[in-house]
């Protein structure tokens, strides 16, 4: 029989995810010789057998690799075979050159583990920390690379015999998982009281925390990737003490169920839905909460119809909710809008007025990841909305290779970083709203550790065209080219990366705020637009912003903008009369010629939900459209048929004109109309127009595909009003699922475009 020699070449995510021991436990099973490595690109596996053996290996590590490995390519060269090697061995990591390798996402405890934390007779049962190859935190304790455990937080906790057996050997299920502890040697649990002295040690720590819990108090609980505040979700009265203490008047709570079951019981799930909520990365999932399902206070996501629901993703998080037996809120430990708390001290200092008392342990967060977002649409995949958690920093596959290596520094609000280099670009977690200082030493640190993690050295740095920003002036600051990415750009682009599309597409960008390349706010965009370039061929009709910054959270603005557009100066004067008593100020600000305009689409949806008396200010962003969605939520998409708009402009430009659709939303109002039925008929009335005014523009430039994106396309009442009418017009659509459709994306965006242009 010919006895071959291959050297087998695996990129991807291929390092600290069981990849070595699966190869090891396969080339032992096929009775092939050789080795496996680590190295600075990724696993090297060199195996002398039969060519049929050969290729069976490598079937099976491309086909069948371990869960939270993502092979990139398996590149195969053959070797004149040595014939004097004997049995097959897992080498130690060898990693001199820079380092390429891409790093594993945090990962929900696997069944194997679980099993174990429940098992009396089980050395590691009731242990909070308890993980293995295939499961626990990897991108939150990582400082540095090649992923060994002294890079890592781990690195204080000396293996006792039993742990340091296991990670030596191959066959084992902790083969060299680098966070591998035991109740003996790994770290340990404490309950501080409200002074932050410990109270309590391990499992009479969690006793206590389950105890107070239990009682309505709300606790401090370090997780994964920071802090969570945490109550009783079912007890009215400590929900609405914990929006009292982290002064949060609206913004829903996401909450921690046990199972499935537990979830089923609160909402409906579609199969996307369940799938995302039971995944691997656990993110926070949004659904539909049954009308009638009890077991949640109204105070966790007051007057919306949906719920955000997630299950337990640390060993901690499942004796947590075991032992309390009930939903609980589980939220952001950070006050308002700043960075979750992942430092203990910086728990102490600002959870600590927040808290009655603190479940913390003493192994290091090195970075913060907040828990992801994702929201189940009714008739579809389920959309991200905040990529976080289990998602950074996988990589994302451009449709082209970088022709540079990039820095993108993304916007203002949910911001996040991205790098490009080679075939892909990485996005880092959520860091969050850049006016906060926090937010802003949370994104320089980011920053630097991304490009370290990735080996990304920028050639470029790519950045928003608003000078104001935090992460364009960080930009320009540096000593590098800067390539400036208009913000409506780099949102489309941000879907053609999440499709692999390289042509060029008709892109509607619905969005809060982005400056345009004419120095006006652009907001309700139509762009033919690819990864290297984009033209504005439409978009929706401008009026005065009154106020700046003021408008955005005040919609009462914005309502007497559009009102006095629509309707004149006295239908603006009786509206504002009864908004608010500066309306006189804002109608003279509306008058003057310096007053900035805006073409956004989100300060539209602002407009009609104050016109309808739903929220004339906010308190956090997005709420005023989020409302006006929800009133509508118990209608068909087709319930009430669209209000009318109308699409001028020349042949060089589109201009979408909702001044009928705001005339009737304010006589519908007048008649006594439901607001839920004006709602829909609004939303079905720009999201038919859109679609036309799409239809329209791909004809003149020759287009078959529209692509959606920006913060107004979380609403999936128009996205899917929109997807609808444009796929009835004959054309294909791209929307996001695995890329935020709000600036959370952004860096992702202007990476790609500067990663790709000429
Ligand atoms: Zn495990
Ligand atoms: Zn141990
Ligand atoms: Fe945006």
């Amino acid at each position: 029989m010919t006895t071959q020699r291959r050297r087998l070449r695996v990129t991807g995510t291929v390092q600290g995810v069981g990849f070595r021991p699966f190869v090891y436990r396969h080339a032992v099973a096929l009775g092939l010789s050789g080795y496996v490595a680590n190295d600075s690109e990724g696993v090297l596996v060199e195996v002398e057998g039969t060519p049929e053996q050969l290729d069976e290996l490598s079937h099976r590590l491309a086909e069948e690799p371990p869960p939270l490995a993502r092979v990139a390519t398996l590149e195969t060269i053959s070797l004149p075979a040595t014939g004097g090697e004997s049995g097959f061995r897992i080498v130690e990591s060898r990693s001199e050159r820079a380092p390429a390798v891409a790093v594993s996402v945090d990962v929900a405890t696997c069944d194997d583990c679980l099993a174990e934390l429940i098992d009396p007779a089980d050395r590691r049962y009731g242990y909070p920390f308890t993980n293995c190859t295939n499961c626990g935190p990897r991108y939150t304790i990582i400082r540095s690379i090649p992923y060994d455990r002294p890079a890592t937080t781990m690195a204080g906790f000396p293996m006792c015999e039993a742990c340091a057996a296991e990670y030596a050997d191959p066959g084992d299920r902790r083969f060299h998982a680098q966070p591998n502890a035991c109740p003996a040697c790994g770290p340990q649990l404490r309950l501080l009281g409200v002074d932050g002295r410990v109270v309590a040690e391990e499992g009479e720590a969690l006793d206590g925390a389950v105890k107070a819990l239990l009682a309505g108090r709300i606790l401090a609980v370090k997780g994964l990737g920071g802090y969570h505040l945490a109550a009783d979700a079912s007890d009215a009265g400590a929900v609405a003490e914990l929006r009292r203490r982290k002064h949060r008047d609206a913004k829903p709570f996401a909450v921690m169920v046990p199972n499935l079951d537990a979830a089923r019981a609160l909402c409906r799930l579609s199969s996307d839905a369940g799938a995302a909520l039971t995944s691997l990365r656990r993110p926070i999932v949004l659904a539909r909460r049954h009308p009638d399902a009890d077991g949640v206070a109204d105070g966790v996501a007051p007057g919306l119809p949906e719920l955000g629901l997630m299950l337990p993703y640390t060993p901690l998080h499942h004796l947590l909710l075991a032992g309390v037996g009930r939903p609980l809120v589980m939220t952001s430990g950070n006050l308002s809008d700043e960075p979750i708390a992942h430092t203990d001290d910086d728990a102490v200092t600002r959870l600590g007025p927040l808290v009655d008392a603190t479940l913390a342990h003493d192994r290091p967060i090195h970075i913060r990841a907040d828990d992801s977002v994702v929201r189940a649409r009714p008739n579809g995949h389920t959309q991200m909305v905040r990529r976080s958690r289990g998602f950074a920093p996988e990589p994302l596959p451009l449709p082209q290779p970088a022709r540079r290596q990039v820095l993108a520094v993304g916007a203002e609000l949910k911001n996040t970083v991205a790098v490009a280099k080679d075939a892909n670009v990485v996005a880092s977690h959520h860091i969050g709203d850049l006016e906060h200082l926090a937010a802003h030493r949370s994104f320089l640190q980011a920053t630097e550790h991304l490009c370290h993690l990735t080996g990304v050295d920028p050639e470029v740095v790519a950045h928003d065209l608003h000078p104001e920003y935090l992460s364009t002036k960080y930009a320009l600051e540096l000593d590098l080219p800067t390539v400036g990415v208009q913000h409506h750009h780099a949102h489309v682009a941000s879907c053609l990366v999440e499709h692999g599309r390289t042509e060029p597409v008709l892109g509607i960008a619905f969005d809060g705020l982005g400056l345009g390349t004419d120095g006006t706010l652009w907001g309700g965009e139509f762009l033919v637009a690819d990864l290297r370039g984009f033209r504005r061929v439409g978009h929706l009709r401008q009026l005065p912003l009154p106020g700046g910054a003021r408008a955005i959270r005040e919609p009462w603005r914005m309502a007497l903008a559009w009102a006095h557009a629509a309707l004149g100066p006295e239908a603006a004067a009786r509206y504002g009369e009864s908004a608010d008593e500066r309306w006189r100020s804002v109608l003279a600000l509306l008058e003057r010629p310096e007053t900035p305009v805006t073409s956004s689409a989100g300060r539209l949806f602002d407009a009609v939900a104050a016109l309808l008396g739903l929220r004339p200010r906010t308190t956090y962003e997005g709420q005023a459209a989020i409302e006006l969605e929800a009133a509508a939520a118990d209608l068909e998409l087709d319930a009430v048929a669209p209000y009318p708009a109308s699409i001028e402009g020349d042949a060089d430009l589109l201009v979408i004109d909702p001044s009928p659709l705001i005339a009737r939303v304010v006589a519908e109002r007048d008649q006594g109309t439901p607001v839920a039925a004006i709602s829909a008929g609004f939303h079905a009335g720009l999201g038919r127009t859109a679609a036309e005014a799409a239809a329209e523009l791909a004809g003149r430039h020759g287009l078959d595909t529209v692509a959606l994106s920006g913060g107004v396309f979380q609403n999936t009442r128009l996205t899917d009003v929109v997807v609808d009418a444009c796929q009835e017009a004959g054309l294909s659509v791209l929307v996001h699922q695995h890329v935020p459709p709000n600036d959370g994306g952004i860096s992702i965006g202007q990476a790609a475009v500067a990663a790709l242009s000429d």
